[in-house]
């Protein structure tokens, strides 16, 4: 048995997930080491400053501020104190093409009326909807989502059958809106949550209808800054416990010895001996890249979340028409998800619009406004031959026509500062798995205990932790895999 205190973790890595899981690791006593290959922490989750815009890369919503609670609470800290989050309320506007329009609110009156214009005396329903998500949001939380599980039986095994039944885990996520709303705008709203994931409302499971719920019962929030605020807000209370972080240390490989991990080496060729490592790295990165040849597994069969094309845009005017968060829904909503799901481009681009500007000020100059845009792509590997300079002027056009076709005037000559991203360069910046925005998918067996471990089965001594792993995707999720795989490493050493 060894003892914690003398004991050395590396963790290849600074996104959320790494950082998450270096503050557990080192407030359970161990001497933790983050080897970052970038030259600033946070990975998706980073920033773009240029002529007085802020930009965010990645996630823009922020959910679930309970979570971060939880990971300052860790080091005797409180978040709310550090991190002030600015409330956006109303949330989020859906725009249909035909001139429809909704918009969701956390206050419950709002979004009842909002509602009734969808559906007549949508009330009972949208209260039932509410009733049930909310317990499905508590069973989920308390009992399934954070707990690490080796096998089904483990995972389920805390709960009573009622419960497993009230999951809807059998039913997909599309057929459970429609026990409640008839409306099929209500549902094409609240279905869209499914995109958070990256995935589609028609193969994920019902139980993520706690995705609307979870924003309409605990508010979506912009930190003050914007989000790398917080994420620079999580980097100091790692380095305050004690942990080091190396940025602009890219690891090249993970050495394995007689199915023990032993070490890491850089791309500079130096090594560092350690029986523990955590990956950051997305998993099937890892464990088809970073592991030696013969420890190496074939990752072709991973299925992996679309990619995305992100703009960001500094703007030369106030945009009045559109709030801080906008979806821009296609005609065929059910279409558009199977043509992204089998790897093609959709006839009809759906695409999110955030304007933090809109709620914190200080991210852009007076009179301008940031603007990310984001476009659900396919992944790389069905876009091999693509010429992406040519596709991306290709989007831009659509935007800004689907813009002007809800009278919202926008023009290349509007725009003064700009930076494209297209897969090719999420995968490299990051080494995201064929481009994947948001790691692996999140339909039925692709959850909990059938998600990829957050250890390996094969090399002893080596974790995962991030999107690709448990829980799953979205900045709370990987703070709560940080925390899952901190306990997994307790439960092997002690
Ligand atoms: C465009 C976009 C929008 C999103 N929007 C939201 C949102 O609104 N809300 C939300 O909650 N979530 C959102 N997400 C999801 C969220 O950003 C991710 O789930 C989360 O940030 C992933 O964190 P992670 O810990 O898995 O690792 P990552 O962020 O992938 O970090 C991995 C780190 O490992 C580093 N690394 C890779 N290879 C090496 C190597 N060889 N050596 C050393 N370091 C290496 C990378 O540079 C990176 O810093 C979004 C994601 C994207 C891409």
């Amino acid at each position: 048995m060894s003892t914690i205190r003398n004991k050395k973790i590396a963790i290849i890595g600074a996104g959320l997930g790494g950082l998450s899981a270096a503050i557990h690791l080192r407030s359970a006593g161990f001497d933790v080491t983050v080897f970052e290959a970038n030259e600033y922490v946070g990975g998706r989750a980073n920033k773009i400053a240029s002529k007085g815009f802020t930009f965010d890369t990645g996630p823009s919503l922020l959910n679930y501020p309970w979570v971060f609670e939880q990971l300052f609470a860790v080091a005797g800290r409180s978040f709310k104190d550090e991190v002030p989050l600015i409330p956006v309320n109303p949330s989020i506007k859906f725009y249909w093409r035909n001139g429809n329009h909704l918009q969701l609110s956390s206050n419950f009156s709002q979004f009842l009326f909002e509602l009734e214009r969808f559906e007549d005396r949508v009330g009972p329903a949208a209260t039932r909807f509410f009733r049930t998500a909310s317990k499905q949001y508590q069973i989920a939380f308390d009992k399934l989502v954070a707990k690490n599980a080796d096998t089904p039986l483990q995972w389920f095994g805390n709960l009573t059958l009622s419960e497993i039944s009230q999951l809807t885990l059998f039913r997909s996520f599309n057929s459970e809106l429609k026990k409640y709303f008839k409306s099929k705008y209500i549902r094409e709203a609240l279905g869209s949550y499914a995109m958070y994931l990256g995935g589609s409302p028609f193969e994920l499971p019902g139980i993520f209808t706690i995705l609307p719920y979870g924003e309409l019962a605990y508010g979506l929030w912009l930190p003050k800054g914007g989000i790398y605020a917080l994420v620079e807000k999580i980097q100091q209370l790692a380095e305050s416990l004690g942990v080091e972080i190396r940025c602009s240390t890219p690891i090249q490989e993970i050495n394995v010895a007689n199915g023990k991990c032993v070490g890491i080496t850089t791309a500079t060729g130096d090594f560092y001996p350690y029986d523990i490592v955590v990956s950051n790295v997305d998993v099937p990165t890892t464990t088809s890249q970073l592991l030696p040849k013969t420890s190496r597994k074939n990752s072709s069969r991973w299925k992996m979340t679309c990619s995305v094309v992100t703009m960001y845009w500094g703007i030369n005017k106030k945009l009045p028409e559109i709030p801080h968060h906008t979806i821009f829904l296609p005609d065929h909503y059910e279409k558009t998800f199977e043509q992204l799901g089998s790897g093609n481009f959709p006839d009809d681009i759906p695409f999110y619009i955030s304007i933090p500007s809109k709620s914190d000020f200080s991210l852009a100059p007076q009179g301008n406004e940031t603007m990310f845009v984001l476009v659900p792509v396919p992944l790389l590997s069905h876009t091999r031959n693509l010429d992406w300079k040519k596709k991306v002027d290709e989007l831009k056009e659509q935007v800004f026509m689907r813009l002007a076709w809800h009278n919202i005037p926008l023009s290349t000559h509007d725009i003064s500062v700009e930076q494209i991203w297209t897969p090719n360069d999420w995968a490299q910046k990051f080494g995201l798995y064929d481009g994947s925005a948001f790691g692996a998918v999140h339909t039925l067996f692709n959850v909990g205990a059938f998600r990829h471990k957050n250890y390996d089965v094969d090399v002893q001594g080596l974790y995962y932790v991030g999107a690709s792993t448990v829980p799953g995707t979205g900045m709370p999720m990987v703070v709560l895999s940080g925390k899952m795989t901190a306990e997994r490493i307790l439960s092997h050493v002690h």
